[in-house]
């Protein structure tokens, strides 16, 4: 029988930064983006809609010193305004509908669009803001 040798761990210790290395700030963003821990890119940001996990599932980073606040809630405004502004500018110089067509295209839009970006701009600003203090 052979001895038996440890095998090492899917799951590092927590705070255990050696085996991860540095993180470029575009990959913690885009690991943010897809709603992954930015350090390691594979547990989950997110233990609900927009509710952060406590700490990362597979590294263990605890994400509760890093707190995004009306930052995510901006940026998402400004990229649904910037689609649905021009978006009913144009259909109301081309088309001319009535008021209430205009509002029921671009409210579902403003409503749904809002809603469906928030948790994934809320991710990047979160693995932004993780990498921003990792310099410091
Ligand atoms: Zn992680």
């Amino acid at each position: 029988m052979t001895p038996s040798i440890a095998e090492p761990t899917a799951t590092p210790a927590a705070g255990d930064w050696s085996q991860f290395p540095p993180v470029p700030l575009w990959t913690a963003l885009k690991r943010g983006f897809t709603r992954r821990c930015p350090r390691c890119g594979q547990g989950s940001l997110f233990k609900g809609y927009l509710t952060m996990a406590d700490q990362c599932s597979h590294c263990g980073l605890a994400f509760e010193p890093y707190r995004s606040d009306d930052v995510p809630a901006y940026f998402t405004i400004l990229i649904v305004g910037h689609i649905v502004v021009p978006g009913l500018l144009a259909l109301e110089k081309t088309v001319h509908p009535e008021y209430w067509v205009q509002m029921a295209i671009w409210m579902p839009v403003t409503l749904f669009g809002t809603l469906a970006l928030l948790p994934f701009i809320k991710g990047a600003v979160i693995g932004t803001i993780w990498r921003s203090k990792q310099d410091k």
